[in-house]
């Protein structure tokens, strides 16, 4: 049998337009080069002309000039930018000051104060070895990911940690996993019992005052609607804390302890225009038209859905967004894990697990006092763009070793005789590929991946016995798919 590859375009006009025809708007082009330095981070260090070659090789269709690029760049912070010009505001995150003894801590661990910006980080109470597990961390209140919601309530996955659910029906009753009042199954018992929010969020049944339960789900397709994970997650955690009574779980003081800041402010330094998805990517709490109009919507219904909640006003709503914006990990607040600051080269790294528990391991040997430090983006990313994604989303220009060994080694390059021939675009994929080697360790982000269309190699376990082996997929606007002839 003779197989043929086709190539098909996803796009439902396939037709392609004239060269150099459409002037881009200031966003398409900043993002187009925010969208390359996430997929070669050796990119960063082309020159204006290298950098319009590229960009026009992935958009014939652009009219763009060296000099406009140059422009719109400059104006955008994304090129030959003066440090002193750039919007930091480290300085308006609020640490909020805590007793000794008020957060409940394991025993590998110690709060401490720090230098500089940081103020306070997490400190190792004992010698660490490479892979040693450091602590383990459950969420503060899960979150159930808002995009399953469909599902959840229709009993396909499960309403609380949101894994897909396939048990028959006989294990169902023999484990009571269901709600009983509507189509909810839980993935286990447990899940189950620690579902505090599904009966006051989904059940009229349900009598608690504090709990507007109409509002509760205009709110929640409010969020839904608007991709506003972190106000919908901010809903779900104010109804734990309403629901957690007597304190037991301790909801209440832990939010409490973690750092804040405004999302306006956050906003304001991100260009106001969002560029290439930089700020919140991963929640998606943020589109490239003026939020304001959407926040006051959204405060209105969640005063709504939480009727007694008299001191809530646009400042400390827009506090909260961004509180859980720069605290959480893939959806979750982890709040012991919170207290630890960034450096580009961590000593630490985290997995969550299935039953969504933060584990942290140690990366190296950490000596006995020494401050715990992890890495708040993708450190496989070049050095402009950790800078960025930091500065954006967390308010701070990174001056760890790495970014001022690998900031010198770019000030040598541009300040050298012989310029640029060793790092053309031709020549970059063997830069990136030792990037890519000496972080080994570091997890690419899949879904980021995904997100922009990037090649990467499936993980195909190797006693698979088949034949029929794919090694790699592309999703971009082509897929290439083997026909019969
Ligand atoms: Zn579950
Ligand atoms: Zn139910
Ligand atoms: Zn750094």
């Amino acid at each position: 049998m003779h197989l043929q590859i086709q190539t098909l375009s996803l796009n439902d006009d396939s037709g392609s337009l004239p060269a150099a025809s459409i002037v881009p708007s200031n966003q398409q082009v900043c993002d187009s080069i925010l969208l390359l330095w996430r997929e070669e981070p050796a990119s960063e260090d082309y020159n204006l002309e290298e950098l319009l070659k590229v960009v026009k090789e992935r958009h014939s269709e652009w009219k763009l000039s060296v000099e406009s690029l140059r422009k719109l760049l400059q104006s955008h912070s994304l090129y030959a930018t003066d440090e002193k010009s750039l919007q930091i505001y480290s300085d308006k995150v609020r640490m909020p000051e805590m007793a000794e003894g008020e957060v409940k801590l394991p025993r590998s661990v110690r709060i401490g104060a720090c230098s500089g910006d940081k103020q306070r980080g997490l400190f190792a109470t004992n010698a660490l070895k490479a892979g040693d597990m450091i602590f383990e961390d459950l969420p503060l209140v899960v979150v159930p990911p808002m995009d399953k919601l469909v599902l959840m309530q229709s009993g396909k996955a499960c309403p609380l940690c949101g894994s897909s659910v396939s048990h028959s029906q006989h294990t169902i009753i023999m484990n009571g996993l269901d709600c009983g009042e509507c189509g909810a199954v839980w993935c286990s018992k447990n899940c189950k019992k620690n579902d505090l929010t599904h009966t006051s969020l989904r059940h009229t049944r349900s009598r608690c005052r504090q709990i507007n339960l109409n509002g509760w789900k205009k709110y929640e397709s409010f969020c839904k609607q608007y991709v506003f994970v972190a106000a919908y997650s901010i809903g779900i955690i104010y109804a734990s804390m309403i629901l957690d009574k007597n304190g037991k779980n301790g909801v209440h003081p832990k939010f409490q302890l973690l750092a804040d800041v405004s999302q306006r402010i956050r906003k304001d330094s991100s260009d106001s225009t969002n560029l290439g998805g930089t700020l919140d990517a991963s929640s998606g709490a943020f589109t490239s038209d003026d939020p304001e109009p959407m926040w006051t919507q959204a405060l209105d219904l969640f005063k709504e859905a939480f009727p007694e909640l008299d001191d809530m006003d646009m400042e400390a709503y827009l506090n909260c967004i961004g509180k859980f914006n720069i605290n959480q990990v893939s959806g979750q607040i982890f709040p012991v894990y919170s207290f630890i600051n960034h450096d580009c080269e961590p000593n630490v790294r985290y997995e969550i697990d299935d039953k969504l528990r933060l584990k942290l391991y140690a990366r190296k040997h950490i000596k006995k006092g020494e401050e715990l430090l992890t890495t708040y983006v993708n450190p496989l990313h070049g050095v402009k763009l950790r800078r960025r994604e930091l500065r954006v989303n967390w308010g701070f220009l990174c001056h760890c070793d790495r970014c001022n060994r690998e900031l010198t080694k770019r000030k040598e390059k541009l300040t050298s005789p012989t310029p640029s021939a060793h790092h053309s675009p031709a020549n970059s994929f063997s830069d990136k590929n030792r990037r890519k080697s000496s972080m080994r360790n570091a997890r690419p982000d899949l879904h980021e991946l995904l997100k922009n269309g990037q090649e990467f190699d499936l993980e195909i376990p190797d006693n698979l016995e088949t034949h029929h082996r794919k090694t790699s997929v592309r999703f971009d606007n082509n897929v290439s798919v083997a026909v019969d002839e």
